[in-house]
């Protein structure tokens, strides 16, 4: 099945919803137009849909695979790596002092949506190195940065980001691989990371891996954690390659979905240690690590959006080509799209999309925004509410490329559930995405105990505040097209507003009871985001006077997934009691 990268959708929603405009020609950004950026997505989708759709196919059969101690990646990946980081791709975010090309984090993210739906285990390499580049511009020291940026930039050296052990998922504190200082100031790094992606393969000639460990005299718990670059080949000082370090992966992971992808164990210290740098501060590593996770939670975030785009775009094509039964008013036998049930299947398939989209660039593009502000105020005010939407992008996206994944496999019928179609491809490769780079709940967690109170609830307020706007504002437009949208959207707004309060209540009175509510409510919260970014892109449309296919999609939106939130506000407030009386139930 082919794919077609949704330039001018997402050109539209980063010109007219995103503020592109605002930094567009400033500052850093003095180079950048809309023209540069419709160029840039045209050549991204290109790639995407000419060099590396046609791969994903056979790459899912055929799997990485471990061989001698070497993880040999499917046939065309090591070829098409090279393409892609030839193109200057994977140095298109990334800061031009080191080679990169420094365009915004949401033309960036725009460009990995296109590559991870022409193939999501491919895109998990770039993702990883946008992360490690991120981590060490931000925290490591001069020497480090001159010997691992620009090469990480390019792309010739790829990132691994190494936070879990068996023991060790989301609750970090029980980290265990150890670091001990040496008398040249480097670290001996010595324990077992596993599902580590790309921690070993053939597509770059060194990886850099960053690695969290915990010295002897570390305190317990996150506080005690501190981050080390670790290169799989040491690195001599004329910047060639020198002795192998002392770091090797033991196994791959048979997995679910992105079988292209090498989840490896890797084993530090067979030989007394690997060879380890600091990055940043002793003990402080896990706020350094969470500069690369911040971004790469919105990466995840895009990849659910990348695999909904996909499989909207194979179920749109199938529901034209397969005919069965005869719709309402028909006379023949009808294509399966004209179905009402399975337009309903097809425009949930379509919304999610988009709204996970639109959720992920305004992520990006408040990046961007605390990026590029003139003032510290402003960049601020522009951190905190990416730090607001972050979990939100990863969760609702994520769980949006699920739930379009597996109505996909729906569309299809039978066939869906046949692997040649590709459709089972697609709901087998989403299911990650809500695991990794902290799961969903956890991410949940972080949005009602972290977020929601930020700046004493103001950051919130902003966000609700424009939202309530969006809904006015399409009341006013008295459009017809637009049926109950503006009701539907006030009455989410109402839902996430109640909500937030209970929750903020539930938090000081019970932390069992807000959490219970957690995902409900970040689900609530993606309701809104998405039915009101939808609205707002759909407004901007009527102005242009284009076709209303937006109007469509933000209707569809409000009218059927928003009106889930009163449900899911009775959830929340009032589900927690029965969570809480749930353990005789719980019989394993
Ligand atoms: C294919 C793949 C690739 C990966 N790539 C990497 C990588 O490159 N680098 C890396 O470091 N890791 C990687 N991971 C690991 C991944 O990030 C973890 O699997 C994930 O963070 C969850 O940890 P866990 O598997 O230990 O699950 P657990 O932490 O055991 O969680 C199990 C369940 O319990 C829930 N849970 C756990 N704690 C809490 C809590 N406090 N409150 C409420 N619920 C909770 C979780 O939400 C989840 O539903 C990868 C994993 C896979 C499968």
């Amino acid at each position: 099945m082919t794919y077609r990268a949704p330039v001018s959708e997402t050109l539209f929603f980063l010109e007219h919803c995103t503020g592109l405009n605002d930094i567009a020609g400033k500052g850093e950004q003095a180079d950048l137009s809309l023209d540069l950026v419709q160029s840039v997505l045209e050549e991204a989708g290109k790639f995407a849909s000419e060099r590396l759709a046609p791969l994903n196919r056979k790459a899912d059969q055929i799997g990485s695979k471990l061989v001698d101690g070497k993880v040999v990646t499917p046939p065309g990946w090591k070829e098409a790596y090279q393409d892609w980081i030839a193109a200057g791709w994977n140095g298109l975010g990334a800061p031009v002092e080191y080679g990169g090309q420094g365009l915004p984090v949401m033309v960036n993210m725009a460009a990995f949506e296109f590559l991870s739906s022409a193939a999501m285990s491919f895109g998990l390499c770039p993702l990883l190195t946008f992360g490690a580049v991120d981590a060490l511009e931000a925290h490591g020291s001069e020497a480090l940065k001159k010997t691992y940026l620009a090469k990480l930039v390019s792309g010739e050296w790829n990132g691994t980001m190494q936070l879990t052990e068996p023991q060790a998922g989301s609750d970090l504190a029980n980290l265990r691989t150890k670091a001990v200082k040496q008398s040249d100031g480097t670290y001996k790094i010595s324990g077992t990371k596993i599902f580590i992606t790309y921690g070993e393969h053939d597509m770059t000639e060194n990886i850099v891996h960053l690695v969290l460990a915990r010295l002897p005299d570390a305190p317990a718990g996150t506080k005690g954690i501190s981050l080390f670059l670790v290169p799989k080949f040491m690195v001599n000082a004329d910047g060639s390659l020198g002795k192998r370090n002392d770091v090797r992966c033991q196994s791959l992971e048979h997995k679910l979905g992105i079988h292209a992808s090498p989840t490896c164990v890797m084993v530090y210290g067979d030989e007394g240690g690997a060879t380890g740098y600091i990055v940043g501060e002793e003990n402080k590593g896990l706020a350094c690590m969470f500069t690369m996770m911040n971004n790469a939670r919105l990466g995840v975030g895009v990849q659910g959006v990348a695999i909904a785009e996909r499989a909207t775009q194979q179920a749109l094509q199938y529901s034209r080509d397969r005919k069965q039964g005869r719709a309402p008013g028909a006379k023949e036998t009808s294509p399966i799209g004209d179905h009402p049930d399975v337009k309903r299947m097809l425009m949930t398939m379509r919304a999610l999309t988009n709204a996970s989209r639109a959720i992920c660039l305004r992520t990006a593009s408040a990046l961007d925004r605390a990026h590029n502000a003139g003032d510290p105020a402003a960049a601020k005010i522009a951190h905190d509410e990416a730090s607001l939407l972050t979990p939100v992008a990863k969760s609702f996206s994520t769980d949006a490329g699920i739930e379009a994944a597996s109505i996909g496999v729906q569309v299809h019928g039978g066939m869906g559930f046949i692997e040649e179609t590709g459709a089972a491809q697609h709901m087998r490769d989403a299911r990650i995405a809500a695991i990794y780079e902290g799961t969903n709940g956890i991410q949940a967690i972080d949005l009602i105990t972290r977020k929601i109170g930020l700046n004493g609830g103001e950051t919130l307020r902003r966000v609700m505040a424009e939202y309530r706007n969006t809904a006015s504002e399409v009341a006013k437009s008295n459009d017809p097209a637009f049926g109950k949208t503006a009701q539907r959207l006030n009455e989410t707004i109402d839902a996430l507003e109640r909500a937030t309060k209970y929750m903020l209540d539930a938090l000081n009175r019970d932390q069992a009871e807000a959490l219970a509510g957690a995902t409900p409510y970040q689900k609530l919260f993606g309701l809104a985001a998405g039915g009101s970014y939808l609205a707002q892109a759909a407004l901007a449309e009527r102005v242009g006077g284009a076709p209303a296919s937006r109007v469509a999609v933000a209707r569809f939106f409000a009218e059927n997934l928003c009106t889930q939130a009163e449900g899911l506000e009775s959830t929340i407030t009032e589900g927690a009691a029965s969570v809480a009386q749930s353990d005789a139930a719980l019989v394993a």
